[in-house]
């Protein structure tokens, strides 16, 4: 059938029916964003409980790298699942978790030699990095970004500074982080030019920060995302990355590059700090990795891997199942799907930037591979960003049979498994057009 393929107004009998018992007993916390309810996914399809077909351009927030339940990463699940679920591998060894570790450390950017700790999930494998990088300089500060998104456990959330309501109520937090405006150049912090504002974002660390409230040698590491991604798909300019390598070098500070949104193929390179040759000290990693199982890995330098047995632990972590449908991820991302996220996210972006040559609230269309951010804003010369309009547009591309999602204030993001094919590009942005033209006001 072809898809996206709608029979029922949204959500559905059946969807309405499980929504009411999700919310009778489910934390308000959760921020659920539009009422889809899955039934199955396959691919790039998810069928939802009533029978309607979805083309998915979120791959369940830039997680199903390999589409939805990819055949070969179901059966290295089953088959592991078959084996054992479950021996702790923090204090025990297996298989699966000795081939992981081994071709994580051979895929992290750089010559180095490497140690891997695995976690559950993103916000565990930043928690790893905190610990490390303070135990292993001995330095208790960190830097890190406006705008950025490292997860909502106390470490994590104490860098974590994309929306204020992530952070309220909940502190104190972690002392000593300090956080400075990323490198946004269509929204520039310092209301600069690229190309002759001197990469002021950067500069900014050594000649104010260091000089006028701590020293940098009482800094542990910086923490960055290559590609800011729940801050808004927001793409540094080309000499970001390096000039924070460069000073991290120069004062015995660690980069922590949280590749946690863009690792694993997503950028069209198998980790985004690849595209400025940039090797961070320590790699955090999770979403894309397993395909949808809950994994991710803190993959640092050997020499700083200095912790002790005990120090460091996780129950789940590195869980067999996770393992292995981590290693059949990983060979099909090697495979092939990391040459199409590049083919099909250039073919998305050149797309999104003819329509934004036609639709006069579109600001910025940007990305790498399959990691793209189209930004909204009011047509008023402003560039005001338009976050109503944007969670318009994301309603009734759904209506369409469209997911996608938002991130930052006004920008409407792109992340859909990597096995998508332009076809399948060409229709997402054609509905993208229509819905954006049918809510914008005339
Ligand atoms: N870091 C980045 C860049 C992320 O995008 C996310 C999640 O969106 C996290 C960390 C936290 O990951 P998790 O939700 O698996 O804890």
């Amino acid at each position: 059938m072809k898809v996206p393929h709608i029979k029922t107004e949204l959500p559905g009998p059946r969807a309405k029916s499980v929504i009411e018992r999700d919310q009778r007993y489910s934390s308000p916390a959760y921020g659920r964003i539009y009422p889809l309810v899955v039934r199955q996914g396959h691919g790039m399809v998810i069928e939802d409980v009533d029978g309607n077909l979805f083309l998915d351009f979120t791959a369940g927030i830039a997680v199903a790298s390999t589409g939805h339940s990819h055949p070969k990463v179901v059966a290295a699940i089953e088959e592991q699942a078959r084996k054992f679920l479950h021996f702790c591998g923090s204090d025990f060894y297996y298989e699966p978790m000795a081939e992981l570790v081994g071709k994580l450390c051979q895929l992290a950017p750089g010559a180095a030699a490497k140690k891997v700790f695995l976690t559950n999930s993103g916000t565990e494998a930043i928690e790893a990095a905190i610990k490390l990088a303070r135990y292993a300089t001995k330095r208790q500060h960190v830097i890190a970004f406006l705008g950025s998104f490292h997860g909502r456990t106390m470490g994590s959330l104490s860098l974590t500074a994309s929306r204020a309501s992530h952070r309220a109520h909940f502190g104190p937090f972690l002392p000593d982080v300090h956080h400075l405006p990323y490198g946004y150049c269509h929204r520039c912090p310092y209301h600069l030019t690229y190309g002759s504002c001197g990469i002021e974002c950067v500069r900014f660390i050594e000649h104010t920060l260091f000089r006028q409230k701590v020293a940098p040698q009482e800094v542990a590491a910086i923490f960055v995302e290559p590609i800011q991604g729940e801050g808004g798909y927001v793409v540094p300019p080309p000499e970001y990355l390096v000039m924070l390598k460069d000073i991290c070098a120069r004062h015995g500070i660690l980069l922590v590059a949280d590749e946690i949104q863009t690792g694993f193929g997503r950028t069209g390179k198998m980790f985004a700090c690849e595209h400025w040759a940039v090797e961070p000290d320590i790699l955090c990693v999770a979403k894309g990795i397993a395909s949808g199982l809950p994994l991710g890995a803190m993959i640092a330098r050997s020499d700083l891997s200095t912790w002790t047995a005990g120090t460091h632990g996780s129950t789940f972590g590195g869980n067999p199942v996770a393992c292995a449908a981590a290693l059949a991820t990983i060979a099909l991302l090697e495979d092939g799907l990391v040459e199409n996220a590049a083919r099909v996210g250039g073919f998305l972006r050149d797309k999104l930037e003819r329509l934004k040559a036609s639709v006069p609230v579109i600001s910025d269309v940007r990305g790498l591979g399959l990691m793209i951010g189209v930004e909204l804003a009011k047509p008023d010369g402003e560039r005001e960003p338009d976050p109503e309009l944007r969670n318009r547009v994301i309603r009734k591309a759904f209506e369409k049979g469209l997911l996608l999602l938002g991130c930052g204030q006004s920008t409407v993001r792109f992340c859909p498994p990597l096995i998508v094919t332009e076809a399948e590009a060409e229709v997402a942005a054609e509905l993208f057009g229509s819905a954006l033209r049918e809510v914008t006001p005339t």
